[in-house]
């Protein structure tokens, strides 16, 4: 593919279809050996994961559970501040092993705020996934347990990810060009 336009924006290929699908089979290899006999209980993070979410589950052979949330972010009181609820989460977590899986990890702040909210429910575990990386970006540092791809701190679309709602259906990875 080349160039592509998405609204006032242009932007050019950076991750190709092939690259992910080899890279996600990777990662499912690691997954699948790590949690043999485990039954791990994968949490999704909408909207921009559903498409590496999907891809990544088809390739588990283990015994697992997935389940898909969304996460919204109000004004609490002035003591709570800023508060991230998790929408969907009806699954019970004491005790299970828990992989979430996130698309891409910026500033690191949507997890930073989360994954204490997630370990008050007492999982056995609990580790990321994430398809993409900006290590430049991060002010709130999070340890991915299970990576895609480094990139640099440049805004990218596609395979899932939008740019004002627009992109998610593009099959690869593309990136702004500046
Ligand atoms: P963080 O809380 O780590 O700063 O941001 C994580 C969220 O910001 C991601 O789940 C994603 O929704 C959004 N995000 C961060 N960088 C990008 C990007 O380059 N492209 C798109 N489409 N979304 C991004």
């Amino acid at each position: 593919m080349g160039e592509m336009r998405v609204h006032d924006k242009q932007f050019e290929p950076y991750i190709s279809a092939e690259k992910i699908a080899d890279r996600i089979k990777e990662i499912a290899g690691k997954l699948n050996k790590d949690y043999t006999g485990r039954k791990p209980l994968f949490i999704a993070i909408l909207n921009g994961s559903f498409m590496f979410a999907a891809d990544l589950f088809k390739e588990l052979a283990i015994d697992a559970e997935i389940c898909f949330i969304k996460l919204a972010s109000y004004k609490g009181t002035k003591s709570t501040g800023h508060v991230i609820t998790a929408i969907g989460l009806d699954m019970d977590l004491f005790g299970r092993d828990v992989v979430i899986v996130e698309d891409i990890v910026d500033t690191g702040k949507t997890l930073s705020e989360f994954l204490p909210q997630l370990h008050h429910q007492q999982p056995a575990s609990l580790k990321i996934v994430a398809l993409l990386h900006k290590p430049e970006a991060t002010v709130f540092p999070i340890t991915i347990d299970y990576l895609g791809f480094s990139i640099p701190n440049k805004f990218v679309v596609g395979y899932g990810l939008d740019y004002d709602g627009l992109g998610r259906n593009i099959p690869e990875i593309f990136k702004l060009i500046e």
